[in-house]
């Protein structure tokens, strides 16, 4: 389960925050820790293990370390990670790290620290290579999280893996938010790219993770090249993903706009309709999403909004 923690975000990426930023929420509709962790224990019940914190951008919000660590104590919960664009990462990895932390995906489109800034409104990359690097010090597995959404960043990003021991995982840019107005690549772009370089790979069959990426490893490169395809090649028929957005929805499907309330249960302290709540999501989890159908995308919000 993705679990968003807030939808404010202290970057402005060109496909996620629409020009004019987005109607934030008030606090009293964000779901507490406290109510998170409850929820979180339902969803154990239900057979949920695995846990991703998100946002916009988690580290945004006071004390997430603490909330890492009731998760942690969750019976059931193996495993818990974080998405983030690193920009806070190297203040927190030690108290992540206590907190039993997992994984860390980090979000860095351009090594090239003038288009990075330019990709994020402002982002400072040294900063966020820092706290990459504090993470792998600290043994933590770390990941790269880099969108298709142009012709250039990621072609250099592939130089990454090269030259450092992390995973960098291109994923297709979704019609979500700002996303709608671009268009993605394909996996087969970036594999004729590595041909075309001279870049000589074969596939990657040792374990990356839980995710749908497949995984190719280049001669010479330290990190592998995961890509994420869910334009290209849909892989809905083995999603096993479900979503707990900021103010307590949860949401079957990015696609679509529908959501199963379970704030208002939790908060009068009926946890069987949380649970009967959280189940029927899963069971109503779409065959399929339409994103290569513009007007079968129901979801009119943006990632950060929804918990990318
Ligand atoms: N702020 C954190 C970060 O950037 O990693 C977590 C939230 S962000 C919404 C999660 C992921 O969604 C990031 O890796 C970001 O690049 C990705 N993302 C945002 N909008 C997207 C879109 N339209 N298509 C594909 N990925 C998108
Ligand atoms: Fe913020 Fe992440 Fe969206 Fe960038 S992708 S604007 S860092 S939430």
């Amino acid at each position: 389960m993705r679990v968003s923690v807030t939808d404010r975000c202290n970057y402005r990426c060109v496909y996620c925050m629409p020009e004019n930023g987005v109607r934030l929420m008030d606090a009293a509709q964000i779901l507490t820790y406290e109510e998170i962790t409850k929820v979180i224990e339902i969803a154990a019940q239900l057979g949920i293990s695995r846990i991703k914190l998100t946002g916009g951008e988690p580290l945004v919000r006071n004390g997430l370390p603490k909330l890492v660590g009731m998760i942690k104590k969750i019976e059931g919960i193996e495993q818990v990670t974080l998405t983030t664009n690193g920009y806070f990462l190297e203040s927190y990895i030690d108290e992540l790290a206590d907190n039993g932390l997992d994984a860390v995906n980090i979000s860095i489109d351009s090594p090239d620290p003038e288009r990075y800034a330019l990709i994020t409104g402002g982002g400072d990359l040294g900063r966020v290579l820092k706290g990459m690097e504090a993470a792998v010090a600290k043994g933590m597995k770390v990941k790269i999280n880099s969108v298709l959404f142009n012709d250039e960043d990621w072609k250099q990003m592939i130089f990454f893996a090269k030259d450092n021991t992390v995973d960098v995982r291109f994923i297709e840019v979704m019609p979500i938010g700002k996303g709608k107005e671009m268009s993605g690549i394909s996996k087969e772009e970036v594999l004729a790219f590595m041909k075309r370089e001279g870049i000589c790979y074969s596939k990657d069959m040792s374990s990356h993770g839980n995710g749908p990426a497949e995984y190719v490893k280049a001669e010479g490169f330290l990190g592998s090249i995961g890509l994420i395809t869910p334009i290209h090649k849909k892989f809905c028929a083995a999603c096993n993903r479900i979503r707990l957005t900021a103010s307590g929805k949860i949401k079957p499907c990015l696609c679509y706009a529908k959501t199963f309330d379970v704030r208002a249960p939790l908060r009068d302290n009926d946890m069987k309709t949380v649970r009967e709540t959280i189940r029927k999501a899963i069971l109503e989890k779409p065959e399929a999403h339409h994103f290569e159908n513009i007007t079968g995308v129901t979801e009119d919000r943006a990632m950060l909004e929804i918990g990318g």
